[in-house]
Order: structure tokens, then sequence, then C-alpha cells
């Protein structure tokens, strides 16, 4: 894997006539209909649940597509436009201040348990998700001012910075520096082995990106309009909605035929399978795999036990993993709780020897336990 040293990140060029696409989970404001013209900035959607954000547009531009959780606009040749009224966050602690993010389009992060830390992590949780190693070189200015807003979003909990070597602390009051790799860097994992909890919401761990984000919008008081993404081994500051065929071609790649674009990290990305949707939070990285380096097909098990080594959990996945896959689906019903506690980090798929698809059970696992 490689050092997360020397990373920057590149400004996206302003979109001019590209059409961005957003999601969001909320109600559309009124007036949002398609032929409209929207200003950047502009409230779109208001969030409905607690955690999640107001949706703003991050361009000038034309809304050409209003769906009910997906609004399509086109961005204008002057995509500046006139900004909306600054919301400071000066002054604002907890409860009022996560309100005003939520705002602003800034999700809150889970807080760490009562007399806990939280751990703002610059680790490499995934090969492929190098974006918060890169944030942490390069956009110091805006991270610190995203910690001072965390300290205030939780008075009562310390701030723990936890490095890889060389990377510079922000002035948390404990620093850990730590040389573990993937899949130790993993939020819940991170959070098992400093903390020695296991919580499979690894509530309290804050990413680099959402710190970025707090400190964007306290540094200017506006809506956050660009997301921090990592486009094949390059990092970007890119605005929200970018269509993934657009930061594709943005950077000269093309799929070919055979190829997959794939979203988030390296293991437990998942499929493109619309390149006309956009960038958002749930797309911190975009990989494109040629098709001759995609994983070949599966073999028999050779009960090699691999799976089950590499396994941080030490869950009998290799019971799994050497099952015929026709007999996969009725396996997955006891899934549930012999991978009692798997977050699905993906170690037991990269380690296997015979490329058998052990995510894709470990992940239906996973969706019959939230069922129960
Ligand atoms: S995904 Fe695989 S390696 Fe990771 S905890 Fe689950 S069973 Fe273990
Ligand atoms: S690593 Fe793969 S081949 Fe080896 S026991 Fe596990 S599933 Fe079977």
């Amino acid at each position: 894997m490689r050092e997360p040293y020397n990373m920057v990140l590149k400004a996206w060029p302003e979109p001019n006539n590209q059409k961005l696409c957003l999601d969001f989970q909320g109600l559309l404001v009124s007036g949002v209909k398609p032929g409209r013209q929207v200003a950047k900035g502009q409230l779109l959607a208001k969030a409905s649940l607690v955690r999640h954000s107001d949706t703003h547009s991050p361009v000038s531009g034309r809304l050409i597509k209003v769906l009910s959780q997906q609004v399509t606009i086109e961005a204008g040749p002057d995509s500046g436009g006139l900004p909306p009224s600054p919301l400071p966050l000066t002054g604002l602690f907890g409860f009022e201040l996560a309100k005003a993010l939520r705002s602003l389009g800034v999700p809150t992060p889970r807080p760490p348990g009562q007399g806990q830390p939280a751990l703002l992590t610059a680790l490499v949780s995934e090969p492929g998700l190098e974006t918060g190693a890169a944030l942490w070189n390069d956009q110091r200015t805006t991270l610190t001012a995203g910690a001072d807003i965390l300290a205030r979003l939780w008075p009562e909990t310390q701030l723990w910075e936890v490095l890889p070597r060389g990377l510079e602390p922000l002035g948390a009051s404990r620093v850990i520096i730590n040389s573990d790799r993937y899949p130790l860097t993993h939020p819940i994992f991170l959070k098992k082995s400093i903390l020695g909890l296991y919580d499979p919401k690894a509530s309290g761990v804050v990413e680099p990106r959402i710190l970025w984000a707090m400190g964007f919008v306290a540094r200017g008081g506006m809506p956050l309009t660009h997301l921090p993404v990592t486009i094949q081994r390059s990092h970007y500051l890119a605005p929200l909605g970018l269509r993934l065929s657009d930061a594709l071609e943005g950077v000269n790649l093309s799929p070919q035929k055979g190829d997959a674009v794939v979203i988030g990290g390296l293991i437990t990305g998942r499929p493109a399978s619309n390149l006309s949707s956009g960038l958002g939070w749930s797309s911190p990285a975009l990989h494109l795999i040629r098709a001759r380096h995609l994983p070949p097909s599966p073999e028999p098990c050779r009960r090699c036990l691999r799976c089950r080594l590499a396994c941080p959990l030490d869950l009998p996945i290799d019971l799994l993993g050497a099952l015929s896959m026709d007999q996969w689906p009725k396996a997955s019903i006891s899934a549930p709780e012999l991978l009692s506690g798997c977050p699905a980090c993906g170690a037991c798929a990269l380690a296997c020897p015979a490329a058998r698809p052990l995510l894709a059970i470990v992940l239906s696992a996973q969706t019959l336990r939230q069922g129960f």
C-alpha cells in the first residue's frame, strides 16, 4: 500500500454546462421544480432524519429533473451565482450547532458513548480510500477548524488523534501513532484496539471527510458544495452530485466493455450500476478496474483456512466459504449467528486464494441480521 505522505487534493474545475445528480433523503422545499433556475448554495431539500443533512445546489443552473429522492441540475455557464447569506457558527454548541451544521449540508457523526474519547483518524481504512490522509496533509487549516467545531459539538468529550507515522497532529489532547494496516484500520477494529470496546457502529470514530466538511462550512458559514473524493490514484475536491461518468471523463478514464467501476474502497466497494448517478457522502472514491484486472472466477474451496486466519474476529467464515455456491442461500439463514459481530470488512475475501466471493455471504448475513 502507498504511504499516505505528500498527498495533495486538486480542485475540480467548476462544472460548466455539466449535469449534476444529487441524491437526498428528505423533503423537497417548495419551488423546486423542473425548469426553474437555482443559485449556488440554494436549499433544495430539508433532511427528514436527525443525522442527515439538508441538500443545497452545488452550482448555479437549471433544474432539469426532480424526483422524490434525486434532483438533476444543469450547471449554467457561470456556475458560481449569487450565494445565500452566510450562517455563522460562532457561539453555537451542542444541539444548536448540530442543527446549524445539518442546515449547511453536513451530517453529524455518531457521538461516542459517555466518558469515551472521540477518535479522529487519518489512517487509511482500506486500500483505495486514501482521501483522509491526503486531507490531513493538504487541508490542515480546514481540518483544524473542523476539530474546533467537533470540540463544541461534543463539549464533554476528549478528542484523540490516531495518525500514521509522519503526519502532523492537529492539536488534540492526545495523539496516538498507529502503524496498523487494513483490516485493523477499519473504524470498528480501530476503536476496539485503542479503547478495548467492540462497537459495531464505531460511534465517535470521525473520518477526515466529515471533519473537513465541518471546517469548510465553519470557515465561510456557507453550505457545503464540494466533497473530497479519490478518483483512481488522485484526490480531488469535486462538486457534490458530479456524475460518475463526468468524473471519470474529467480524469481521462473511459470504461470499456467488461471493465468495472467500483464506488468506495478496493476491498468492500460496490460496483456502480448507473454512471449517471452523482458523487455524494456514500461515494468516497471511484476506481476503474480494467477487465483484465478483475478477480478470476471462483474456484472450489481449498480448505486452507486463510479466510479465518485473516479475520480480526476469528469468525468461522471458512465453514461458509467451503460450501458450494448453490448451498449459500440456505446457509445464509444461519450466517447471522455464525458471523455475529462481523462488520463486513472484507479481509476474509481478500485473503482467499480461490477467489470465493465471501463478501457476498457476509453482506447477506448482515442484511438478514438487520431484518431480525
Ligand atoms: S468480513 Fe470476513 S474477515 Fe471481516 S469480520 Fe467478517 S468474516 Fe471476519
Ligand atoms: S480462504 Fe478461501 S479457499 Fe481457503 S478455506 Fe477460506 S474460502 Fe476456502
